[in-house]
């Protein structure tokens, strides 16, 4: 495959791994979420890989919609976030569901339809960043009712606090998601709620579908562990030089580092323009030789250094690992997550577009 600086690993079996245990575990329909290039494992080896586990596919934006139909994919495909008026030529063009959270939109894919488009319509529960006011709904659904050519095949609503412990939130949109649904006489074959967290803890929420992302690639949303998920991700790199550094000596930008004796260092071959976070400075670990090593100063837009142990027996070209296994040591999603102060979905949809993925 030839040369490679950084670049990931990606277990496409555990992927499929994962969504059929999720299905097992949960017994309903799977809308698998694949936005954000899912999440950043490559959207379309993993959808060719789920194609045969899922019931439908979703995505954020309409982009992401038409790309899937042009790799070939011709499930069903959610798009969780429609709203413009200008996208719904778009929309019945590529035979994408959209999203309905508003009567604007709703018109005017109506007026640009030229056959039935099938519809979810998002009812907000609490969420508050989409969809229709839930006390406002059964109008607006008996309202839609008008428009000939929406098929309303879904409802949907998304949860605001399913990864916390305490979940009273959750019960409260769910209850406020209930009184709309009994209201509903005809339409809705497809109710969903649950993310992955909801999927893994909340049965209450499954209705017909649930529509996880993130465990899907491995990565556990919150404490709760019901079942076993493999990460299907490891990102690798490549110590690009070693040097030995006097005492007192600094490394990297603003010499933030200070050798307090002589220090052999590597420079590992990622920095933040590969999307490895600038937060890491200081704080980051990366496996080498199967062992810990610590990211000493200010992690760069190519590179990075480590502080090597004098007994480490390693070359230029050796491989580093800065999320997965090497050996019998880890560093998880979860880990760099922390140290960075963010979460793991952004560390994996922030992992670079010069970062190139190799399937397994
Ligand atoms: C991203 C998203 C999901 C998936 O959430 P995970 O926490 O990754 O499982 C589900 N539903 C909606 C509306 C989303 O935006």
């Amino acid at each position: 495959m030839g040369y490679f600086r950084t670049y990931t690993e990606i277990d496409l079996g555990a992927i499929r791994r994962n969504a059929e245990a999720i299905k097992a575990y949960t017994g309903k329909r799977l809308i698998a979420v694949v936005k954000a290039d899912a999440y950043g494992h490559g959207v379309v080896p993993v959808t060719e890989t789920l194609r045969p586990v899922v019931d439908m596919f979703a995505v954020a934006t309409i982009a992401e919609g038409v790309a899937l139909r042009q790799a070939g994919i011709r499930e069903p495909i959610l798009v969780l976030f429609s709203s413009l008026s200008e996208q719904a030529v778009q929309i019945v063009a590529h035979e994408l569901t959209p999203t309905i959270g508003d009567w604007e939109f709703a018109d005017r894919l109506n007026d640009v339809a030229s056959k039935i488009v099938r519809v979810h319509v998002n009812i907000n529960t609490g969420m508050n960043r989409s969809g229709v006011y839930w006390a406002e709904a059964v109008q607006f659904l008996n309202r839609l009712q008008t428009l000939p050519r929406l098929d309303v095949e879904g409802f949907f609503t998304h949860l605001a606090t399913a990864d916390e412990t305490d979940k009273r939130f959750v019960f409260i949109q769910l209850d406020r998601f209930s009184s709309v649904l009994k209201e509903i006489a005809n339409g809705g074959e497809l109710i969903h709620a649950a993310n992955s967290a909801a999927a893994l803890a909340i049965p209450e929420a499954y209705f017909d579908a649930v529509r996880p992302g993130l465990s899907l690639y491995g990565v556990y949303p919150a404490s709760e562990r019901p079942i076993k998920l493999e990460p299907a991700l490891t990102w690798k790199t490549r110590i690009g030089w070693i040097g030995s550094i006097a005492e007192g000596e600094g490394v990297s930008y603003g010499l933030t580092y200070k050798a307090p004796r002589q220090t052999r260092v590597a420079m590992v071959q990622v920095g933040y323009g590969d999307g490895y976070p600038r937060a890491l400075s200081g704080v980051g670990e990366v496996l080498i030789g199967g062992a810990r090593r610590p990211i000493i100063g200010r992690v760069c837009m190519d590179v990075s250094v480590v502080r090597l142990e004098p007994t480490d027996n390693v070359s230029v070209g050796d491989a580093v690992v800065l999320i997965g296994k090497q050996q019998n040591t880890e560093i998880t999603v979860d880990e760099v997550a922390h140290r960075a102060g963010t979460i793991s979905y952004e560390i994996l949809t922030q992992i670079g577009a010069r970062v190139p993925k190799k399937y397994i």
